[in-house]
């Protein structure tokens, strides 16, 4: 039976005095999945606090990270040792130092970008916190749709590319936040070939979601640096990756790589800021993991425990929005982006508000919080467990639906 736009009040107004209060907004590990990784927090270095070079890691020093957790990630990421860098808990301080050396001392073969017009290419729905760095630092923006098989835009890109003021590009290339799409071979050596205007333009390559897997298929990260050497241009590449969402969110290690010429360059403008990363916490990790197949091993058991929640979230936008809405569904990441009705998301992220539902802010995935054509709204499945995930989609589904009644309908 068709929903109408007083059955759909009503529905809302019962689901409102349930007083709900969950929340699908940020990306957030389960405890459960926090849980896997408990064994770090009991690891023991009080009289084993040396790397395999019989280094005391308590003291300074050591400022790439310990060789053991960089060998562990080389082979995770794809990328040879010596161009990998391990740091702190977080991938977006190394964005974020990245961006500010950029600024003030250039990226090496270029000029300091501060003062001068500087954009980056901003593909879209992408990742708000990207979007954050590049604004606070007055960097301008320029969103770039992805198709609608959620490729990239290549021949866009490469028009944006003719313009001098275009010195980076933001890139989730596994299981992007929020689309999940996935960037192919093809696609990555397009992109470290397209002929550049500015001559400093990178990349910044951040695979955060490279071994995230929510099915049996377990594509290796693609060798982006050495498809750059090949290119010709082997410094436009920045990556970076972390173990936030491998072991524990708020106390894992980051990691950054790029070319010799780039690694060095970060090299020497992190060492007035810091006298070495926390090598015990990446210590503690190399044990942790053993090597590169306990990382994968310990990525299958979250898969166990992701995978469901997606299955569900599917399950239930087909039950309520089929023929209403889109969505995606991921082959991995931590995001379903469901494309509601244009002109429906912001007034149906509202009505999830009041009733007790929070939602990423609809547009948030747009540069400036612009989603042009107010339909995107991101779904972040992995915090709440089923119990409160199931209500929660179908009271957002309910939102979608009376939001687009409203639309066709006199204002009350
Ligand atoms: N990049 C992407 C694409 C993300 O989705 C996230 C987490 N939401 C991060 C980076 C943050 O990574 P980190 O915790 O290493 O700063």
């Amino acid at each position: 039976m068709p929903h109408t736009l007083e059955s759909l009040r009503a529905d809302y107004d019962a689901l409102k005095a349930r007083g709900l209060s969950l929340d699908l907004t940020r990306g957030k590990p389960s405890a459960a999945q926090l849980d896997l990784s408990n064994g770090l927090l009991g690891i023991d270095l009080s009289d084993d606090y040396r790397d395999a070079a019989g280094t005391d890691l308590r003291n300074y020093g050591g400022a790439d990270g310990v060789l053991e957790l960089r060998q562990i990630f080389a082979e995770v990421l794809g990328i040879p040792v010596a161009q990998l860098l391990a740091g702190n808990n977080a991938s977006l301080q190394f964005m974020h130092d990245t961006l500010v050396h950029a600024l003030l001392h250039g990226v090496p073969g270029g000029e300091p970008w501060v003062g001068q017009d500087v954009a980056f290419l901003c593909p879209s729905p992408g990742y708000d916190r990207h979007f954050a760095l590049t604004e606070s630092f007055g960097i301008r923006m320029i969103s770039v749709p992805y198709l609608a098989d959620g490729s990239l835009d290549l021949p866009a890109i490469a028009e944006h590319l003719a313009d001098p003021a275009v010195r980076g590009m933001w890139l989730v290339p596994t299981y992007a936040n929020p689309t999940g799409s996935v960037v192919d071979e093809a696609t990555a050596r397009a992109l470290v070939a397209l002929p550049a205007a500015a001559g400093d333009f990178r990349i910044f390559w951040d695979n955060a979601y490279a071994v995230h897997h929510l099915t049996e298929a377990e594509p290796a990260p693609l060798d982006i640096l050495g498809f750059a050497a090949e290119a010709g241009n082997p410094d436009r590449v920045f990556v970076y990756a972390s173990t936030s969402k491998i072991t524990q969110a708020g106390a894992g290690v980051s990691f950054f790589a790029s070319s010799p010429a780039n690694v060095a360059w970060f090299r020497e403008h992190a060492s007035v800021q810091t006298i070495g990363p926390d090598k015990l916490n990446q210590l503690r990790h190399a044990r942790f993991f053993r090597d590169a197949e306990g990382v994968r091993a310990l990525m299958r058991r979250h898969r166990e425990l992701l995978a469901p929640k997606f299955a569900l979230v599917d399950r239930v936008l087909g039950e309520k929005l089929s023929g209403r809405a889109t969505w995606t569904k991921p082959a991995g990441g931590y995001f379903v982006t469901l494309y509601a009705p244009d002109g429906t998301a912001a007034r149906a992220v509202q009505l999830a508000k009041g009733a007790g539902i929070a939602i990423t802010p609809a547009g948030a995935a747009y540069p400036y919080g612009d989603d042009p054509r107010d339909s995107v709204i991101r779904i972040a499945p992995s915090l709440p467990p089923e119990s409160e995930l199931e209500p929660a989609i179908e009271a957002l589904a309910l939102c979608v639906l009376l939001a687009e009644a409203e639309l066709g309908a006199p204002t009350r």
